[in-house]
């Protein structure tokens, strides 16, 4: 099977790919100050869209590769399938060698008592033969009588015999001479024979079961290789195995890749998104800020009053006394300090996604509460005041991309004065239930959680302002 180092490169060329547009995502931000909020945007949106369209490629790769994956699998599927049958066939080559082996050692057992007969037999040979030595000795000792009572020429041809076969020849005329000793020499002569026909008998027998033997051998010898060949067949068919193993193995690294990428790059969406996000609230922010103010100097008397009553060391302490003087910035001037202190806006969440502070070079200018479940969570006033502002219409209540539009981002969202300068802010709200100039106390349910606006998720972007200035709520809450 062949490596991948065209898919390898590609790899590479994309984490370079990914890294360039990360960078381009990093020069945009901090560029962020210089440029306006559109221009900003519709940079952001291209990122995202770079970043999307690399996702969708590495999706498109990743069902390629697990299309691949499958097809293996299949493959390896069959391969064990083969293997199994290769295995029953080692298994029969075993058993028929076990039965080769019972036969060869039951011939084996056959050849030895053959032998063990045969050698019984050398025996019996070798006792008759001393019979017939003892024998021949007593018809010598007749034949020299027989020598010397006349009959020389036959006689003496006998005693000189140079051996027993060489004197047996001989024996048919020593019969015509005595008919006692021919008795007993036939005797003799069929014993012998007799025990010489066994003798080949045997001999017979035994080159038969030596013949038998070596077929069995033989067949064992097939057998063996035979064994060798599937063993031979059933390892290919292992190492194939390993291979296309290795192949998904590959292709699985390559997915964690791409997943890993992706995760990477939805990360850096969202990160985009949430700057992003968090710069439109602060411009929603500000927008806010002037419509206060312009409501501020609607009923400006009866906050004027309240301010009045507050002692003046405390204001010029607060460092709240420039903006309160001109009223341009909004939202009832004071100390700065609230007695006691502000209450959770909502109760049960605790979580905050995104504190108060600088992202990018842009103010967030409150804290995100948000949380599993959050929304249509209750949102209650901080404190006890008089709603000084409500935006409501958006309809657009689900986590975005990109803002809706709705009012500079925020939403549906309420303003409540507490007076001593102290203002908050609750925005994205999915419904907002008190109307402007109502009074509320600490605690009570204004809005309740949603998404509306220029928002990810469900949350509750928590502002408090002093003297029209956005401060960290997280000082002021218990
Ligand atoms: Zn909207
Ligand atoms: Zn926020």
């Amino acid at each position: 099977m062949p490596d991948y180092p065209a898919l390898n490169m590609k790899l590479k060329i994309r984490k370079l790919k990914i890294a360039a547009v990360l960078i381009c995502a990093f020069v945009a931000a901090g560029s962020l100050t210089y440029v306006n909020n559109h221009d900003h945007v519709a940079v952001q949106a291209k990122t995202i869209s770079d970043l999307e369209d690399e996702k969708a490629a590495n999706e498109a790769e990743i069902k390629r590769l697990q299309e691949e994956m499958d097809s293996i699998d299949s493959d390896i599927s069959q391969a064990e399938k083969d293997q199994e049958l290769l295995q029953e066939k080692i298994n029969l080559q075993n058993e028929n060698i076990e039965i080769v082996n019972t036969k060869i050692n039951d011939i084996n057992n056959k050849i030895a008592e053959k032998e063990e007969k045969i050698n019984q037999l050398e025996i019996d040979i070798e006792n008759k033969q001393k019979d017939i030595d003892t024998g021949l000795e007593e018809f010598k000792s007749r034949l020299r009588a027989m020598y010397i009572s006349g009959n020389d020429s036959l006689a003496s041809a006998l005693v000189g015999a140079t051996d027993f076969y060489d004197m047996l020849s001989k024996i048919e005329i020593i019969s015509q001479v005595s008919k006692h000793d021919n008795e007993l020499v036939n005797s003799l002569m069929t014993q012998l024979e007799q025990f010489e026909e066994a003798q080949t008998q045997l001999d017979i027998e035994k080159t038969e079961l030596n013949a038998n033997l070596a077929e069995q051998e033989e067949c064992k010898k097939e057998l063996n290789a035979a064994i060798i060949e599937l063993n031979n067949d059933y390892q290919e068919s292992q190492d194939y195995i390993d291979r296309q193993q290795a192949e998904i193995a590959s292709r699985q690294a390559d997915i964690d890749q791409y997943e890993a990428d992706n995760n990477a790059m939805d990360a850096e969406i969202a990160e985009i998104n949430e700057i992003a996000r968090q710069q439109a609230e602060a411009a929603a922010a500000a927008a806010a800020t002037s419509q206060q103010s312009s409501n501020e100097e609607n009923s400006n008397n009866s906050y004027s009053e309240d301010d009045s009553e507050n002692d003046s060391s405390d204001d010029s302490a607060a460092g709240g006394g420039d903006n309160s003087g001109d009223g341009e910035i909004g939202g009832s001037s004071g100390t700065g300090s609230y007695s006691g202190a502000l209450t959770w806006p909502v109760p049960g969440f605790y979580s905050i996604s995104s504190g108060y502070g600088y992202r990018w070079g842009s103010l967030h200018a409150g804290i995100d509460i948000a949380g599993g479940g959050i929304h249509g969570a209750s949102i209650v006033s901080a404190g006890s005041g008089t709603v000084t502002l409500v935006k409501s219409g958006c309809s657009h209540d689900y986590g975005k991309d990109s803002s809706c539009g709705c009012n500079g981002g925020y939403g549906n969202y309420v303003m409540v004065d507490h007076g001593n300068g102290i203002s908050t802010l609750y925005a994205h709200c999915s419904a907002v239930y008190v109307s402007v100039g109502q009074s509320v106390s600490a605690g009570e349910t204004i809005a309740s959680v949603g998404s509306t606006g220029w928002s990810t998720g469900n949350h509750c972007h928590f502002e408090v302002r002093v003297n029209g200035s956005t401060v960290d709520p997280t000082g002021y809450l218990y």
